[in-house]
């Protein structure tokens, strides 16, 4: 756990400007900085940085945040990993405060050298390996390509690592999976016998491996456990690899095995990644989703790679974006990648590529099958299938097409369909655009939020009682009780970075990003003043309304002598 003051204090001391233009070249544009947005393809600039208020905005895909939340998502870290990052750039250590039963992982530097030790030890070993040599040279693997992925061997034996680690009792190699403490407390090599391959995060540390049997055994693939390195959730193997691939040629190719990314490299195919023996997660899309314009999801011909195509719709459906194309590459059963590429070559695999199935064809394919849409039946479970699925995304576009196509498949019309789901008909397809995204139907609130953005301390001289409705309106709410809490001392950035990934998220920074129109001589206490006499003026309305209301029915006789009181003082203003 990082102290809330620490990341105040970290905020404070970096210039946002500094941290972006350490990766993406920022020019100076009126009182901000633009660049060509690193989150999405762009041919003129929309990505805003701003100096004075400490935080980014694109106004072409909306990515918005502080310099912590800049270097999560462009260098795919965690929040802990971007603080320590951050920290670290201005000379600061990040303080680790442990709550009562509640355990950290502080990932000391020793795991990550740990990992390097153990990656140095079994590229030695490949070396010393006859068999492990052939086995590489008869799957096509050049030394190149071995060295590029800093492929290894894990000899046979039980504790081999402990030519590398002279303690090889250290709790260090437990705690990074490279050895399995049986009974007894007798411990042994978690990696015994096989080719090994580094998984190497976006900085370029090995946080786990993967080990590939040469021959036959079981299993065929062992990864290292989740250690506080390594989340499989989270990581794509080769992804350190193929990110310069995969953002200049905006594609990205997802497949199932390590030896499938090393074999496509090799023949120059070298936007392609694995997951790590998980499916497809939403936090994979996600990230692939930002680095890359076309996802191309290339799974085996077999029965598991069906499955594992179906899974990664699924959690593909809610993160679908206009503009982004996703799509699906089956092989003949009897194929994976790293076969095929073999066989046919670079050419004949691209054109597959190219050609792979949309996934709104792919959705279509899967939920007709076996359906006899001529019956009525089978056309009520189409619509039935498909309910689920349309709801699930978020795409205006995506949505609308896939709507219509349902709709002719089903037989029924496009209005009808959109009766029956019960969703809101999308008369034409609406290009976000942020004006729309911000309209309000309180502009005094989204102000309001404003104010307590820009300057948290205003939150003192909030009214008490004050309340509102709509998303700008919860959001106030939530802000003031976190500023309440924090005796209304928190900076904007801090602020704006502790509702990071909560609900209150979108309003926040739809605001914030409003706030970039502020012009310089924009004087927030003066406009926050002025927005508390509104609010107050409207209360004494209400609170004027409602004894008039009473007093007409029953008379003034009918008014508490309290009510009386406050009556005739309203009546006089
Ligand atoms: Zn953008």
């Amino acid at each position: 756990m990082i102290p809330k003051s620490f990341i105040q204090d970290l905020l404070n001391r970096l210039d946002i400007v500094d941290v972006i233009e350490r990766y993406v070249p920022l020019k100076k544009a009126g009182g901000n900085y633009v660049a060509c947005c690193p989150f999405h393809n762009e041919k003129s600039p929309s990505f805003t940085v701003s100096q004075a208020k400490q935080f980014y905005h694109c106004f072409g895909c909306g990515v918005h945040g502080t310099a912590i939340s800049f270097v999560m998502e462009h260098l795919g870290l965690g929040f802990v990993e971007a603080v320590e990052d951050l920290a670290q750039s201005v000379g600061m250590d990040v303080p680790q405060e442990q709550r009562a039963g509640e355990s950290f992982h502080k990932i000391a530097p020793d795991l990550y050298e740990v990992m390097q030790t153990a990656t140095r030890y079994y590229r030695e070993q490949l070396k010393l390996s006859v068999r492990a040599i052939d086995y590489l040279k008869g799957r096509g693997l050049s030394g190149e390509i071995a060295a590029k992925f800093a492929i290894g061997y894990a000899p046979e034996g039980w504790q081999n690592l402990s030519a590398a680690f002279p303690d090889y009792r250290a709790d260090t190699l437990n705690e990074t999976g490279l050895v399995i403490s049986g009974e007894a407390d007798k411990r042994y090599d978690r990696f015994r016998d096989r080719i090994m391959f580094p998984i190497i995060n976006v900085r370029a540390q090995v946080i786990g491996f993967g080990g590939r049997v040469l021959d036959k055994g079981e299993p065929k693939y062992l990864n290292s456990p989740e250690t506080p390195l390594f989340e499989k959730g989270h990581e794509l193997y080769g992804l350190f690899q193929a990110q310069k691939a995969i953002r200049a040629g905006q594609r990205v190719l997802v497949v199932e095995g390590y030896m499938d990314v090393v074999a496509l490299a090799q023949h120059g195919v070298d936007y392609a990644v694995a997951t790590l023996g998980t499916a497809t997660t939403p936090y994979h899309i996600q990230k692939l989703l930002r680095l890359s314009d076309q996802i191309v999801f290339c799974f085996d011909g077999d029965k598991a790679g069906q499955k594992a195509a179906w899974r990664a719709l699924e959690n593909a459906l809610p993160y679908l974006q206009d503009g982004k194309l996703i799509s699906f590459l089956f092989l003949p059963a009897e194929h994976d990648p790293d076969s095929f590429i073999r066989e046919f070559g670079k050419a004949v695999f691209e054109r597959q590529v190219a050609e792979a199935m949309p996934l709104s064809g792919y959705l279509l394919r899967e939920i007709s099958s076996e359906l006899d849409l001529k019956s009525q039946e089978g056309r009520n479970q189409l619509l039935h299938r498909a309910r689920p699925l349309l709801s699930a995304i978020a795409s205006p576009v995506t949505a609308l097409l896939l709507r219509k196509e349902v709709a002719a498949v089903a037989g029924v019309s496009q209005a009808e369909l959109e009766a029956l789901f019960e969703i809101k008909p999308i008369a034409h397809a609406p290009r976000p655009s942020l004006k729309k995204a911000t309209r309000t139907p309180f502009p005094v609130q989204r102000l309001l939020l404003q104010c307590l953005i820009a300057q948290p301390e205003l939150g003192a001289q909030m009214p008490a009682g004050w309340h509102g409705e709509g998303a700008d309106a919860d959001a106030i709410g939530a802000v003031l009780s976190a500023l309440r809490e924090a005796g209304f001392a928190m900076s904007s950035p801090a602020l704006m970075q502790m509702f990071e990934g909560t609900s209150y998220a979108r309003a926040l920074s739809q605001a914030e990003a409003d706030m970039l129109a502020w012009g310089e001589s924009f004087d927030v206490a003066a406009e926050f003043a002025g927005l508390i006499s509104r609010l107050d003026d409207g209360q004494r309305r209400e609170q004027f309304q409602a004894l008039q209301g009473k007093s007409a029915q029953s008379g003034l006789s009918g008014l508490s002598a309290e009510e009386r009181e406050q009556y005739l003082h309203l009546l006089k203003r």
